[in-house]
């Protein structure tokens, strides 16, 4: 276990954001990670648990704390045949029809497991390629993509519980997923991930193709299948085109991804924002406007379970009248690729981050009543 004292906590954050920590530990195996957890909830210290850095968004004044870095590594095959990942084609798989099950500590670098998945011919997860982070936390926000998300696949979840001091197996039906949701959401005090149980199909083949723009690229009909090593790429292309693969010379990247969650409502809910769109944006017409050849607006919309609707944050953003690469005066600013990512261009502190997503947040409300919610996990400072 390594430890460091008053360590910049915007090393470890994709935005590059965050003052000090009093303390940080690098737990390098999972006995490491417990016991770390462990010795601060002993010591009734405050405790942070960092692992990509990708979903973070820290506070200029930096945490008052112990922070514990997770940076536990396998991925070993646990059923359907070989232990050794690394033993041939496609470990694991008895044949076309079968399953593999992998464990994967909390601390791998997720798109390393994806690469792997796709390399092995291991189908369910390329949808997810090139999202940041470490695969422990995938479980948390429900990881998703191109319409894949990490509950689909997972089998097993398992965790230290710092309130029964115990490690414990989550089923994936006590995880209680949903659209970027789930227990450790809800509870965020009490589980720390150690590894997750992942179920892949043993298929060359992606799975059904869910989005019209991918489709197109690959040159297949929406809901078809297509190899799984061109569907990586091809997801890959398209979120290079957003602003949503890490570069570090690429401005656009320094962000946590989507700063808001897509809007869930009942059918009333959206049926008052349509009409409020239509007041508002009614009048404006053109190739790009929101107004189809009848008049009528089209605020997007997705069925959700529970007879409830998704719209898309993302267009709400735009049309309250912040498009890509709007800015407050100062270094923060939304991606120039993509209204949904707040960016740090380069010298941004937390606080004009925060000032940005708020004016944002505030704009869309008072554009449309509707409530934007951060996906990001904001420590020490609040929108
Ligand atoms: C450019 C970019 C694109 C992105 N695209 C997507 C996308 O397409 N879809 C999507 O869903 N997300 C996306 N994200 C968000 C982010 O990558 C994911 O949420 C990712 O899973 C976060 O992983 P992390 O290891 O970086 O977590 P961190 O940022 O380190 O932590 C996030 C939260 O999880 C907690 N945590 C982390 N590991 C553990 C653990 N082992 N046990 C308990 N708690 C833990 C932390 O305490 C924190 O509260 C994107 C981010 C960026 C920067």
């Amino acid at each position: 276990m390594r430890e460091e004292y008053d360590v910049l906590l915007s090393g470890l954050t994709t935005m590059r954001l965050g003052g000090p920590a009093r303390r940080l530990v690098t737990a390098e195996t999972t006995d490491e990670l417990v016991d770390a957890v462990r010795e601060v909830d002993e010591a009734d210290e405050p405790l942070l648990v960092v692992a990509g850095g990708s979903n973070l968004v820290i506070a200029d004044e930096g945490f008052a704390g112990s922070v514990v870095r997770v940076a536990t590594r396998g991925i070993t095959v646990e059923a359907g045949g070989s232990a050794d990942s690394n033993a041939s084609a496609s470990a694991g798989c008895a044949d076309s029809e079968s399953a593999v099950r992998i464990r994967v500590a909390a601390g791998e670098v997720w798109d390393d497991v994806v690469a792997q998945a796709v390399a092995q011919g291991w189908s369910g997860i390329e949808a997810l390629s090139g999202i940041p982070g470490c695969a422990g936390a995938t479980p948390i926000q429900n990881v998703g993509a191109y319409g894949q998300d990490v509950a689909q696949v997972i089998v097993e979840v398992r965790v230290w519980d710092r309130r029964e001091q115990q490690v414990h197996t989550l089923a994936n039906a006590d995880c209680q997923f949903t659209y970027r949701d789930s227990l450790f959401k809800a509870e965020p005090e009490r589980y720390v991930i150690l590894d997750v149980l992942f179920q892949l199909g043993c298929s060359s083949l992606s799975g059904p193709v869910a989005y019209a723009d991918l489709a197109r690229d690959l040159g297949v009909g929406l809901g078809d299948r297509a190899p799984l090593e061109e569907a990586r790429e091809a997801v890959l292309a398209q979120r290079r085109q957003r602003g949503m693969v890490l570069d570090a010379a690429d401005h656009d990247t320094w962000s946590c991804g989507s700063f808001f969650t897509n809007p869930v409502m009942s059918g009333g809910s959206y049926a008052a924002l349509q009409l409020r769109a239509q007041a508002r944006l009614g009048a404006l017409n053109g190739p790009a406007g929101p107004v189809g050849g009848d008049g009528a607006v089209r605020v997007p919309r997705f069925d959700a379970p529970d007879g409830q609707v998704k719209t898309v944050a993302a267009w709400l953003i735009d049309k309250a009248g912040f498009g890509k690469g709007y800015r407050m005066p100062g270094p923060a600013a939304l991606s120039t690729k993509h209204v949904l990512a707040v960016t740090n261009r380069g010298s941004a502190t937390t606080a004009d981050v925060i000032a940005l997503a708020r004016e944002i947040r505030d704009g869309v409300h008072e554009a449309f009543g509707v409530s934007l919610v951060n996906e990001p996990v904001l420590v020490g400072t609040s929108l």
